[in-house]
């Protein structure tokens, strides 16, 4: 039998996300939440999305969506849920009290084995584990939202995490065909968010300073900087944009510097220039559920055409 792998908390966004990619790995996955009518509702959009996927070719692994859904159960005891685990991810809201209260049940009643995991986006491992009895075997793996079409999996060990736990994790991620990445110690952000908010926080300057429009700004990124970030990070781009890394930084360290000396403060995020953002944003697209609910759809059917590309690459 395969082996069991969990996710807690069921009718998230990350929860179902993460279902649908064990389960295209050929892993049981139970979901546990503590509302049944979440699980209902998780089950029913689960359903509903392999079998879109299916129809339009774009279901992960190798098995049928029936076989998927199959191997997919829901529970709202705990200690049912965990029974037989080799692996839980949680995926509870992004609030410490109420992570830090889910690990010190799941940590009276886990063996010594299984792996506990946390969805978490910016909580530290030293936050959510120091005092657990089974810290050894706790760990972050942070996903990116949707996760099912962005693979990236930020694995980040609290201090005392065994380092077999770390590499069972990374290779269970391979496993099921994301794209795991290793922080050797947790930073806040850890290392998408802290790049991700460096380039938020330049785009809120230059907006705020009134150098560019929000819709122009968004451009740079989407038409420029972007189209080879899906393909080569930050780091090979210098390489590739001279003759090697040593070439660039000669020929480009005191452009680089003498820009970055020029960035501002960090934004409040707030205010006129929110605003202003907020207002350029909603005309393209309304804030309404419905408006976004069509733009996501949209966005992640561009993610589907672009992990395929990468693939034939
Ligand atoms: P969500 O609000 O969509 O889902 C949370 C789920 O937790 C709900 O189904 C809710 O019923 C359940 N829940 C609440 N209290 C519970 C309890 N005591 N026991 C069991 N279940 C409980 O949230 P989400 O967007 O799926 O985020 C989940 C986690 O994933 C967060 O830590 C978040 O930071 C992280 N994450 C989110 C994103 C994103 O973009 N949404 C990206 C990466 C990581």
């Amino acid at each position: 039998a395969a082996p069991a792998a969990l996710t807690l908390t069921a009718g998230g966004l990350i929860g179902c996300s993460w279902a649908m990619v064990f389960a295209a790995g050929g892993f049981k996955v139970k979901l546990y939440d503590i509302a049944q009518q979440q699980l209902t509702t998780a089950l029913e959009n689960v359903r509903k999305q392999m079998k879109e996927l299916e129809e339009s070719g774009f279901l992960k692994g190798t098995l049928s969506a029936e076989k998927q859904l199959a191997l997919i159960s829901v529970c709202t005891d705990m200690k049912a849920a965990v029974e037989g685990a080799t692996f839980i991810q949680e995926c509870t809201p992004e609030n410490l009290e109420l992570k830090k209260m889910i690990f010190s049940q799941l940590d009276l009643i886990v063996d010594d084995s299984v792996i506990l995991s946390s969805s978490t986006s910016c909580l530290l491992p030293s936050k959510l584990f120091t005092g657990l009895k089974h810290v050894k075997q706790c760990i972050v793996s942070h996903p990116v939202n949707p996760p099912y079409f962005v693979p990236l999996v930020e694995i980040v060990p609290h201090p005392e995490t065994d380092p077999s736990v770390t590499e069972k994790t990374y290779a269970l991620m391979k496993k099921v065909g994301q794209s795991p990445v290793k922080l050797n110690r947790e930073i806040e952000g850890f290392v998408l968010n802290r790049l991700q908010y460096a380039v938020i926080s330049e785009a809120w300057r230059l907006v705020g300073e009134g150098v560019i429009s929000p819709t122009d700004l968004d451009v740079v990124m989407s038409d420029g900087l972007g189209m080879r970030y899906a393909f080569i990070g930050p780091l090979e781009t210098m390489h590739l944009n001279a003759e090697g890394i040593s070439n660039y930084c000669e020929r480009y360290r005191e452009g680089m510097k003498l820009v970055l000396n020029t960035f501002g403060p960090v934004p409040e995020f707030s205010g006129e220039i929110e605003q202003k953002i907020n207002q350029a944003m909603s005309e393209k697209v309304p804030a309404v559920p419905k408006h976004l609910g069509a733009r996501r759809e949209w966005r992640d059917d561009c993610l589907i055409g672009l992990a395929k590309l990468k693939k034939q690459m």
